[in-house]
């Protein structure tokens, strides 16, 4: 076996993974990215298969995997259903991340069965209105009261925001050292809020794609958080974030090639169906060239989050992977999937095929945890640390 090719086990797991998607997800996407409603039915199904739990160690009522398995069944979920996706990914990287890197052992206890059984989605909180890229800019503040703490402020965007059972939220808790703004920010980690507790779901977004994964604005007004509710050290939470992103990435990235191998397919099929001047589309090279060129940057984006995944795995440094990987493999997503809408002709630029769902879907891993911008910016840094 190479090391790129799934396992005996892994093959298994994925085979299992991939009969439910076929089965129960594919065939509804389009009319859930047409209804934008979050499928909670869907969510409780899929839980079954314990993919809330990917890599929550079984003592926890997870499955254990290993990040390089995790990954390929993010992809195969990214291949039916980017919006589904989405949630899993944010779910188990970010917010089950968060308390797997950073939580007590009683946080872990209490919180990690129900986040891995799916009994709670998970939501992370960083971006602000007035701080996304620029994380440490954040203004949501937590001031100090008998026992805890008070958060004030808005979180923009947050994944599952409105449905989630357990928030892990970024605020600041003392002020920042002169030049070093990433010092004072703390995490915390919570059921959800009674609403009217200090706490409330803002603005629900529409959304260009990823229509039925649920975002949301959350507002926090006075919501009291006891001491216990601090998730790893205070005032030191910005470098656990860092890190939580890095294994974002890599999940990122193999969502992105799982919507690009969508797109790819739909387009391959439809190549050898079409028929113009007597012959198959697919006859012409510059169809088929098309389809070489999306193959191609597919396998090198799976090979790259693979190779990020491995080294996490390993416990060595993958932050330069994890970025290659989600800047690489989302923009290989969006270029697949804007090649299968021309491959589609006119038929591309319907809603009667699904190209135009894996577009506006890829478009978003361009964006979310670390835009392409942001991206380059960690790898250049990198690079030119060294001359
Ligand atoms: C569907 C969706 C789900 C999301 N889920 C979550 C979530 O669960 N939790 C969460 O915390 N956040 C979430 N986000 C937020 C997401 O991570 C941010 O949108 C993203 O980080 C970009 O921040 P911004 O939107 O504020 O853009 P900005 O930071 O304002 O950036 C605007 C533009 O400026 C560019 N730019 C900024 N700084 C630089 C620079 N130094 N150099 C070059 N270019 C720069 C950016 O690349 C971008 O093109 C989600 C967003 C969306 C749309």
């Amino acid at each position: 076996m190479l090391w790129f090719e799934p396992s005996s086990e892994e093959r298994a797991l994925l085979g299992a993974v991939e009969a439910f998607l076929k089965d129960r997800v594919i065939p509804g996407a389009d009319a859930r990215d047409r209804n934008g409603v979050f499928p909670a039915d869907l969510v409780r199904e899929l839980a079954e298969l314990g993919v809330f739990g990917l890599m929550v160690p079984e003592a926890y009522g997870g499955l254990g995997l290993p990040s390089v398995t995790a990954m390929r069944i993010l992809e195969a979920i990214g291949y039916a259903d980017g919006s589904l996706a989405l949630t899993v990914a944010s779910h188990n990287s970010l917010a089950t991340g968060h308390v797997l890197l950073a939580g007590s052992e009683a946080q872990k206890e209490r919180f990690l069965p129900k986040l891995a059984s799916g009994e709670w989605l998970g939501a992370w909180g960083l971006t602000e209105p007035g701080a996304g890229s620029d994380a440490a800019a954040l203004a949501t503040r937590a001031e100090p009261a008998d026992g805890g703490f008070r958060l004030f402020g808005t979180k923009q965007f947050i994944t599952q925001g409105s449905v989630a059972g357990a928030y892990v939220v970024m605020a600041r808790t003392d002020p920042a050292p002169e030049g070093k703004r990433h010092l004072g920010i703390s995490a915390f980690l919570f059921e959800r809020p009674a609403e009217g507790s200090g706490f409330s779901i803002g603005r629900k977004e529409e959304k260009l794609g990823l229509r039925s994964s649920d975002t949301a604005q959350l507002v926090f007004d006075g919501l009291f958080v006891p001491e216990d509710a601090l998730l790893g050290e205070r005032g030191r939470a910005f470098y656990d974030v860092l890190r939580v992103l890095d294994g974002g990435r890599v999940g990122i990235a193999a969502i992105s090639v799982g919507i690009g191998r969508a797109a790819l397919d739909l387009a391959a099929r439809y190549s050898t169906e079409r028929k113009a001047f007597g012959r198959p589309i697919a006859a012409f090279e510059g169809v088929a060239f098309k389809l070489a060129d999306m193959a191609t940057e597919l396998e090198a984006a799976r090979l790259l989050y693979l190779k990020a995944a491995a080294l996490k795995d390993a416990g060595r440094p993958y932050t330069q992977a994890a970025a290659q990987a989600k800047l690489f493999a989302s923009e290989a997503a969006v270029r697949a999937a804007d090649a299968a809408i021309q491959i589609l002709g006119g038929y591309g630029y319907t809603l009667d095929y699904p190209a135009q769902r894996y577009w506006r879907d890829a478009r978003l891993m361009e964006i979310g945890e670390g835009t392409s911008e942001i991206l380059r910016l960690v790898i250049s840094k990198k690079l030119l640390e060294v001359l």
